[in-house]
């Protein structure tokens, strides 16, 4: 850790940058009675939002509850460094890797996602200050340049509109010392203000006619063969359906969580530049870039030119959906501020304003699943594995088809119907996850067992 960083962190705002905005909407109130609905929907972040949103343009008539234990965008909705793809999957060489039977159907299904998602923006006049400029994969040094090399012959391979950079085409784009090259990918991706797509698809479903209900934490779920019952602490709601959309809360059915670990990853974001510093990065096409360290590093820039930059990741054992008291402070974030001026040493006068964490619903799939509980009168649908924004969409419709019992050919592909592999219960996982965070942030600099374990995790299939 050094003195720049620990300097640079004094005044950060230990809480997301995007939920700290004047257009955060008033709270909503609780559920204080019974109450009866034709779909629960449990969970207020994109995947909770988009379902409560496309269930009533589908069936106008149908009565819908949403229950959030918080806010509306508490959870991850709410934190992400939010470069949105086109990919459901996680990207064309993760669908490659799960299900390479099916790319050509599951890049047809991101595109049809991408433009349903951008025309909603458009309806519901959201304005989520997105900006459709691309994303960026960096390599960090020349070793990694055969990763690039796969990644772009696969995107041509599928019809990405997609650019190969020579090191030095790459620091004209964004000049940071580290990057030896990249892939440009302008397939429909991007980056966008998560808590204001959030608030607008909220406010969306409301004027739809959703009854949303906030700090209304699901205590209890069972069925009968009339449909759902769920308790919380004041009130209770009889549906016919249910869908949790709880990520890496796992909440609405003890099995859930036998296939998705709840990680935390950790974000930055700076003072806006000023145009000045701005110039000394260029970065004037504005992409979302990821990058190939071993502890990937994901970064972009904000509508007042900040730059967000995340990416270290954390385990905490049994969490509820309250945040980690670890997290909120600074000398935990001092290694990601120190990568960040390893990235753009050129702005070491530029100070951090906000620092937290967020969970990422982690699975050996890296993508969505669909959980069936209750004679499938519930589904639990989630899993992105940090990779969620746009996604979460496609997860919400999938599981409303689902849920509804309806015969749509992608229900046939194995995504929809196969589930990722179980992960160990705790305190095994722990453990494990323990030794990977430690292995994750000093390979780097130290190698040695590190690379042989972080193999291994990746061949237990977390190519993280
Ligand atoms: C740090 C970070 C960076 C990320 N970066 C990106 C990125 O750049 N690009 C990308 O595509 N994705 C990214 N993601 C992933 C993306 O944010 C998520 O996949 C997406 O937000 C998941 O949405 P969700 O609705 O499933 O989950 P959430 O937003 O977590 O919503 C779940 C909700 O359920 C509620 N809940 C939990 N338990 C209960 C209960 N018992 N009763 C009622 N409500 C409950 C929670 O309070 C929460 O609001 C990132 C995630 C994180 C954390």
């Amino acid at each position: 850790m050094t003195d720049l960083s620990r300097n640079a962190l004094k005044e950060a705002v230990m809480a997301p940058f995007w939920l700290d905005d004047p257009g955060r909407p008033e709270p909503l109130p609780c559920l204080c009675e019974k109450t009866t609905a034709d779909l629960l929907i449990v969970g207020g972040g994109f995947t909770g939002l988009w379902a409560a949103v496309q269930a009533k343009e589908q069936t106008p008539s149908r009565d819908v509850v949403m229950i959030e234990a918080n806010t509306v965008a508490s959870g991850a909705s709410g934190r992400p460094g939010a470069i949105v793809s086109t990919s459901v999957m996680h990207g064309l060489s993760n669908a490659k890797r799960i299900f390479p039977d099916d790319l050509q159907v599951l890049e047809q299904l991101g595109q049809e996602n991408m433009r349903g998602f951008r025309a909603a923006l458009e309806r519901y006049e959201i304005d989520a200050h997105d900006e459709w400029n691309g994303e960026l994969m960096a390599a960090i040094s020349k070793a990694d340049l055969p990763l690039l090399d796969a990644e772009f012959k696969l995107c041509r391979e599928y019809g990405h509109d997609t650019s190969y950079l020579d090191g030095e085409q790459t620091r004209a784009e964004i000049a940071s010392p580290c990057f030896q090259g990249a892939v440009w990918n302008r397939s429909l991706s991007g980056t966008l203000h998560p808590a204001r797509l959030a608030w607008g698809l909220e406010k969306a479903a409301l004027q739809l006619g959703v009854r949303i209900f906030e700090n209304t934490p699901l205590k209890r779920i069972d069925h009968d063969s009339s449909g759902i019952r769920a308790v919380t602490p004041a009130g209770g709601i009889k549906a016919g359906k249910a869908l949790l959309a709880t990520n890496a809360f796992a909440a609405g059915h003890r099995k859930i969580r036998t296939r998705v670990a709840n990680i935390r990853d950790r974000v930055i974001a700076t003072q806006p530049l000023s145009g000045e510093q701005l110039d000394r990065i260029g970065w004037r096409n504005r992409q979302g870039v990821y990058d190939t360290r071993i502890q990937l590093n994901y970064m972009r820039l904000t509508r007042d030119n900040r730059i967000v930059f995340g990416g270290k990741i954390g385990y905490f054992m049994g969490r509820g959906t309250a945040d980690p008291a670890m997290d909120s402070r600074p000398a935990v974030y001092e290694s990601l501020v120190d990568a960040f001026f390893r990235t753009f040493p050129q702005l070491d006068d530029v100070k951090i304003s906000h620092a937290w964490s967020g969970p990422i619903a982690l699975t050996t799939r890296m993508a969505v699943h669909f959980q069936h509980y209750f004679d499938n009168k519930a589904i639990w649908v989630g899993g992105y594995s940090g990779f969620g924004v746009s996604a979460s969409r496609f997860g919400a419709r999938t599981a409303l088809r689902l849920l509804d019992d309806m015969r749509t050919p992608e229900l046939d592909l194995e995504f929809a119907r196969s589930m990722p592999a179980r992960i160990p219960p705790e305190p095994l996982r722990w453990l494990g996850a323990a030794l990977t965070v430690y292995a994750l942030d000093t390979a780097e600099e130290k190698g040695g067992w590190r690379h042989h374990w972080l193999a291994l995790i990746k061949k237990m299939g977390f190519p993280l």
